[in-house]
């Protein structure tokens, strides 16, 4: 039988997420929709019904008012709360789902608005008190951190007694034409590139300049990519659930015209967080760059190409070392044709989807707060090839050095 979600928020991941939760109707019986702008609610609606047995239905809401939220919450009463907004809202979505006593799933960690700086110990703290009121908490369930998570587990639990070495490559070869333009919201997409890039090593985090670790890779069905090294969320997760893991990097690709606009806008103070005086009124140079960049929305049409993220695994099984090479090729244009959005949303908004039917349906439920490694990750991976994003493996993939 079929039940419900409320999904919160209503941009690029969202609109993806979405058209899943309608392509999955025996899964998902009924949705509401709720965001700060309820016209892109209503639009979305408007598209999709007619086409779904799904039954939608939409909502205003203010997310971080808490109190609104878990009225909300309790009113719709559903089998779990998507939280598709931004990090920032993430511990006052927790916040009323735990008043409600309703699962909650999320995609990214918690970030404090004016410090460009997230780690999960705010989320993680929640812990007991979600064991307490016996309800689940996923964290993590986009594409990375999310599918980079499962592949971890299954790749624990089929291949590997131990994974001594992980590296996320994360490659986006699609061009949408525009000399500068962010995939995903431009003011969360930039904080996390602009910050310093770090990896876990020996059981402590080495820090270095931002993209100060250059590396070319030949990535499946797209080729030569500069990549970089950047810190990224699901290295903290996997460095506490991954038992004997002895380093873990994140890379990720970046084309020569999007790098020399980033260090230019840095250059000048663009990127910057710190609210400035203009004319009179306070303004976060960050938020206005993103209100001067094309809407990442809109990239889809004009996006060619594809993206290929996956992890490359080196450990022993039995005393022999095993390396594999578990990754997803997906197509912007395909992506655009099927659901209207690129492939960097799609990517993401795909695990949602089924990290909340896991979760809604009770496949996945363990009383706490646990990220997506913890679970057992057969069901997702299964899902992932039914749901659009079919993995590969590679037993002898080039490594990285
Ligand atoms: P968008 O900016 O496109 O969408 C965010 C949505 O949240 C908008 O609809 C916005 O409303 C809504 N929102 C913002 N603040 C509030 C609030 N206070 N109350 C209610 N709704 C609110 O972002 P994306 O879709 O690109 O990203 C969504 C999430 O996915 C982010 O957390 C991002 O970090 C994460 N992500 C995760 C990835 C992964 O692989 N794990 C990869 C890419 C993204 P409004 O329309 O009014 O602005």
């Amino acid at each position: 039988m079929g039940k419900k979600a409320l999904i919160i928020g209503c941009g690029g991941v969202a609109s993806v997420a979405i058209h899943k939760c309608c392509q999955n109707s025996d899964a998902f019986s009924e949705i509401c929709i709720a965001s700060r702008t309820v016209s892109k609610c209503d639009a979305l609606k408007a598209k999709l019904e007619g086409t779904t047995k799904t039954k939608i239905t939409t909502a205003q809401i203010d997310a971080d008012d808490v109190p609104a939220l878990t009225a909300l919450i309790e009113r719709e009463a559903p089998d779990v709360v998507l939280n598709l907004a931004l990090p920032y809202q993430d511990l006052h979505i927790m916040d009323a789902c735990l008043a409600a006593k309703v699962p909650y799933v999320d995609t990214a960690n918690y970030e404090p608005e004016d410090t460009a700086h997230f780690e999960y110990k705010w989320q993680w703290a929640y812990d007991e008190r979600y064991q307490a009121a016996g309800i689940t908490a996923l964290l993590g369930s986009g594409f990375d951190p999310g599918v980079t998570g499962v592949f971890t587990a299954y790749a624990l639990k089929h291949w590997f007694d131990t994974i001594e070495y992980i590296d996320i490559l994360d490659c986006n070869a699609g061009d949408h034409g525009y000399p500068f333009a962010t995939n995903f919201n431009p003011e969360i997409n930039i904080r996390e590139v602009s910050a310093k890039g770090s990896y876990w090593e020996d059981g402590h985090w080495v820090e270095t300049e931002p993209m100060a670790i250059h590396r070319v890779y030949n990535f499946p069905e797209i080729g030569n990519k500069d990549m970089y090294l950047l810190h990224h969320e699901e290295i903290e997760s996997l460095a506490k659930n991954v038992p004997g893991v002895r380093r873990i990097r994140f890379f990720m690709t970046f084309g020569e015209s999007y790098l020399t606009h980033l260090r230019c806008l840095e250059d000048v103070g663009m990127t910057s967080i710190e609210p400035i005086d203009f004319e009179g009124q306070k303004i976060v140079p960050l938020q206005f760059l993103k209100a001067v960049l094309p809407d990442p929305s809109t990239l889809g049409a004009r996006t060619k190409g594809k993206t290929n993220i996956g992890c490359i695994f080196q450990g022993h099984k039995d005393g022999k070392p095993v390396t594999k090479y578990l990754y997803n090729v997906c197509d912007h244009e395909a992506c655009y044709k099927e659901v209207g959005s690129q492939a960097v949303a799609y990517t993401t908004g795909v695990p949602a989807m089924i990290g909340a039917m896991l979760v809604m349906d009770g496949t996945w439920k363990c009383p706490g707060v646990h990220n997506i490694e913890e679970f057992d990750p057969d069901p997702f991976m299964d899902a992932l090839n039914r749901w659009g994003l079919p993995w590969q493996v590679s037993d002898h993939p080039d490594l990285v050095e």
